[in-house]
């Protein structure tokens, strides 16, 4: 396995970054002046990866599907602006040189964890990829996914833990926290965080982000809306600006409390 050998170490260029990751924006791009709200605030708190979708995986096909090239142009358009790194997600092959060109970062989601067909080509990118868990994959399965991206010569890969179906109903998935340590177990890899899908309720976001940093995440991925009352999608658990700067200060002290020994 490449995941688990010695070339991860010394290729991945995020596996031996010793700053946390911090990825934030909003679930979808929505529109110029939405984006660079998010962005700037962000950006001012030190945030150096802006995420927004603009191919969006929705449950029914009746909900708002994303802005598609529109959306990348507005994102690369906010990120050059601004000078942040961008990440978003490709759904499709059909997509993939296109979105590869437009950010910095290509995130597959957890729908297509095992859309093998797909992280075949993304393996000859060149450029990062978030790997998310798929809801209903093991994290063998998951590692042996990455394997199929680690395989083509991409070692950029970064793995996502975004909680996963269980019996329990009161949130959205359930966050795997032990995830986090068996897969820095298992593999080099670097695995980051989403708390927002994991529990799809914008007041359970802190706790559980704070939980992955104390569990060891080497990043931490949050939806942040300026508005998500009036979010076009996932607007229960997009959580504002200003919680945002609050759960960024509170990331940090836990991140230097658990990392002082
Ligand atoms: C997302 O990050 O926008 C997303 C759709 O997440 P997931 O694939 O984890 O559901
Ligand atoms: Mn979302």
């Amino acid at each position: 396995m490449i995941g688990n050998s010695e070339i991860i170490k010394s290729k991945n260029k995020f596996a031996n970054k010793k700053d946390l990751m911090l990825i934030a924006g909003p679930c979808a791009v929505e529109s110029f002046d939405q984006l660079y709200e998010v962005a700037n605030h962000i950006k001012s708190l030190g945030v150096e990866y802006l995420r927004a979708g603009a191919f969006k995986p929705r449950t029914s096909p009746y909900s708002f599907q994303g802005l598609g090239k529109e959306g990348l142009e507005i994102l690369k358009k906010v990120g050059t602006l601004l000078d942040m790194k961008t990440v978003t997600e490709v759904t499709s092959e059909k997509n993939l040189e296109l979105v590869a060109e437009y950010c910095d970062i290509v995130q597959i989601g957890a729908r297509n964890m095992q859309n093998f067909e797909l992280l075949k080509p993304v393996g000859k990118i060149k450029k990062p990829v978030i790997l998310k868990r798929g809801m209903g994959n093991t994290i063998k399965e998951w590692l042996l996914a990455a394997e199929y991206i680690l395989s083509q010569g991409n070692y950029d890969v970064i793995l996502c833990e975004r909680g996963i179906k269980t019996f329990e109903t009161a949130t959205r998935n359930t966050l795997d926290i032990s995830s986090v340590p068996v897969v820095k177990d298992l593999s080099f890899l670097p695995v980051i965080v989403d708390p927002s899908h994991a529990c799809g309720n914008k007041k359970y976001v802190e706790a559980l982000a704070l939980a992955s940093v104390a569990a060891g995440a080497n990043g931490i991925m949050v939806e942040v809306h300026p508005n998500a009352r009036k979010a076009k999608s996932d607007a229960q658990q997009q959580i504002g600006l200003s919680e945002y700067a609050t759960l960024v200060r509170k990331i940090k002290a836990v991140y230097s409390a658990t990392n002082t020994f």
